[in-house]
């Protein structure tokens, strides 16, 4: 049986309504958002009168080629980016999820981590479901077709009234385009329009690159169907509060995208270092990023602290993210592959070293070894733009089992010990609510263990360790 952690759900998705070359832009947009997700790549397309599907393992641009977009015409499409860890990246759980039902077909694309999947999925199997795949999304297909309405439309207001957790979702059918997002807005989406068609994205770096223009957010709770009528626009899900992942703004989305009702995702990382270097006093000759993640709070950083700024560390680009190795020997090996200090920048100098988080720790050793040892730092300081990850994320961002996440089980100065930084510093709580608007609209549960959302599949968890909180 599934439980929590073993399928994740960081993706991107992507939807066009009305436009001649639809799936070519969902190919555009699903390129830009390839940061959410490597693993697989999918694209469903509709001409109004059947749904046509193509998808793979591997990235976006391995996925599709000329003759591949060619077989999705039409002029509505929706487009899904996968990263899943070791069993769920198997073909059939790449998505988009197309199903023919009692009223007609339906693809499903769907970036967030549903809460009570498993006890869903167990009822629907005691009354005779089959299901194809270990993802999440197939809970929602089976809901949506077996729930007693009768439009499709309500079929899904039920449906999304059903499941838990965090959900970004689009549904398409043969004239329709739905967007779905869960009533806490945990997963970013927004709404954009492109000549006269509308688009929408995860994040609206997708959207600068095919040239649309946004218009806004889907709002938390809101069900948005686009048709050949135009907009229509129905409070489906009863909201209580906010809860934003605040991991997008740290590491996750892409900096230059607008997340969350228009905030700036490069500003808020700059903010992010300034308040770090407003909270520590560190001498040092040089600041350094981990390069992509911690640039942008280093810069923040320099700026605040008056200290110089540099990159003493070149990533080589062709490579994928080191975190997203299965196995420990390489992502051991990963570092090294991914990252090379600038010897003559580093050589006698104290350096701080600035990255976004620390996980299980195995980055942020390797690279304070190598700063001493290779490149003959004087002093390595650590600095996280970010408070100790204390608790696993149930909606959606990858991170390990509590136990694996060194700052659950070990205080700060343990983890110094372990990375041998002559200091390490992470980013406080309130520093990290001082960044960003409106602080009560996020969840911070991966920093102070505090699940704005039930967590109803709790089998494999252990409850004892969770502080629920509603507000
Ligand atoms: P670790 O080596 O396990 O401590 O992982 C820390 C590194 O993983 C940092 O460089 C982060 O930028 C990166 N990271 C943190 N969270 C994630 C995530 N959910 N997916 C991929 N990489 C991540």
């Amino acid at each position: 049986m599934l439980g929590f952690n073993d399928i994740h759900e960081e993706c991107g998705i992507f939807g066009v309504f009305g436009h001649p070359e639809a799936s070519n832009l969902t190919y555009l947009g699903l390129y830009a958002l390839q940061h959410r997700g490597q693993e697989g790549a999918g694209i469903c397309s509709s001409d109004g009168k059947t749904l046509y599907i193509e998808k793979g393992i591997g990235h976006v641009s391995e996925v599709f080629y000329e003759k591949r977009i060619k077989r999705l015409p039409g002029d509505i499409a929706i487009g899904h980016n996968r990263y899943s860890t070791a069993g769920g990246s198997a073909l059939k759980n790449v998505q988009p999820i197309m199903v023919n039902f009692a009223l007609g077909a339906l693809a499903i694309a769907h970036n967030g981590n549903l809460t009570n999947a498993n006890a869903l999925r167990r009822r629907l199997e005691s009354d005779g479901a089959i299901f194809q795949s270990s993802s999440d999304s197939e809970v929602i297909i089976h809901l949506i077709a077996r729930l007693r309405a009768s439009s499709a439309e309500e079929k899904i207001i039920r449906a999304v009234n059903e499941i838990r957790g965090a959900f970004s979702l689009l549904i398409m059918r043969e004239n329709e385009l739905i967007a779905v997002r869960d009533s806490y807005g945990v997963r970013p989406m927004c709404l954009g329009s492109y000549n006269d068609a509308y688009v929408i994205a995860s994040e609206t770096c997708a959207f600068d690159l095919i040239g649309a223009t946004y218009i806004r957010d889907i709002e938390p709770g809101e069900m948005l169907t686009i048709d050949r009528n135009g907009l229509h626009s129905f409070k489906a899900i009863k909201s209580t509060r906010r809860a934003h992942c605040v991991f997008e703004f740290i590491y996750f989305a892409r900096p230059d995208s607008n997340i969350f009702d228009g905030i700036n995702v490069h500003d808020i990382r700059k903010e992010l270092g300034k308040q770090l270097a407003r909270e520590s006093n560190t001498e040092a000759d040089v600041v350094i990023p981990v390069p992509d993640s911690g640039v942008m709070a280093t810069i923040g950083y320099a700026n605040e602290s008056g200290i110089p700024f540099d990159f003493g560390l070149v990533r080589n680009h062709y490579v994928g993210r080191t975190f997203l190795e299965p196995k420990q020997n390489i992502r051991h090996f990963g570092v090294k592959i991914k990252l090379n200090p600038i010897k003559s920048l580093i050589m006698g100098k104290r350096v701080i070293v600035m990255d976004d988080s620390i996980v299980r720790g195995t980055t942020s050793k390797k690279i304070v070894k190598m700063l001493r040892e290779t490149a003959m730092a004087k002093e390595v300081h650590m600095k996280i733009s970010a408070p100790c990850t204390i608790s696993p994320c149930f909606y959606g961002i990858d991170t390990p089992t509590r136990t694996e996440l060194i700052a659950s089980t070990h205080v700060v100065e343990e983890i110094r010990k372990y990375i041998t930084a002559d200091s390490l510093s992470y980013l406080s709580l309130e520093g990290l609510k001082l960044a960003v608007p409106n602080p009560e609209d996020y969840c911070y549960a991966c920093f102070n263990n505090k699940y704005p959302i039930a967590l109803q599949d709790m089998e494999d968890v252990d409850y004892a360790q969770m502080e629920l909180f509603f507000a």
